[in-house]
């Protein structure tokens, strides 16, 4: 039977918008609204977010300091920002071909499961 095309243009499922779904700590799975707040895009707990140890800015400011008089050596090598940047893009890829892998093994998987 076919679909009309009334149907094929309305949703089978209405989600609720992104942002009223309740953020859920990317770590921990705590749904604690109170103690989650969104860094970057990713969902955290404030207890989650202690053990990240993030940078305080006068860290960040030694690691500039201490990058640049190397890069003095080689001053036509990137700065410390297009350093971070790059690495930013590179951990991406390296996630998204880990992940690629991991999902390939698990669709084997559930076709190998098919012939016992
Ligand atoms: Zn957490």
């Amino acid at each position: 039977m076919f679909l009309s095309s009334h149907e094929l243009n309305s949703p089978l499922v209405i989600l609720p918008k992104l942002s009223e779904l309740p953020m859920r700590c990317f770590s921990c799975g705590s749904t604690n609204q109170s103690q989650i707040k969104n860094l970057y895009g990713y969902d955290v707990c404030d207890s989650c977010e202690q053990t990240l140890n993030l940078y305080k800015d006068h860290t960040i400011r030694k690691h500039i300091a201490s990058y640049e008089k190397k890069r003095e050596a080689v001053p036509e090598g990137p700065t410390y920002a297009q350093e971070v940047d790059y690495r930013v893009e590179v951990m991406e890829e390296v996630y998204i071909r880990r992940r690629l892998k991991l999902l390939h093994i698990q669709s084997r998987l559930k076709e190998l499961g098919k012939e016992d």
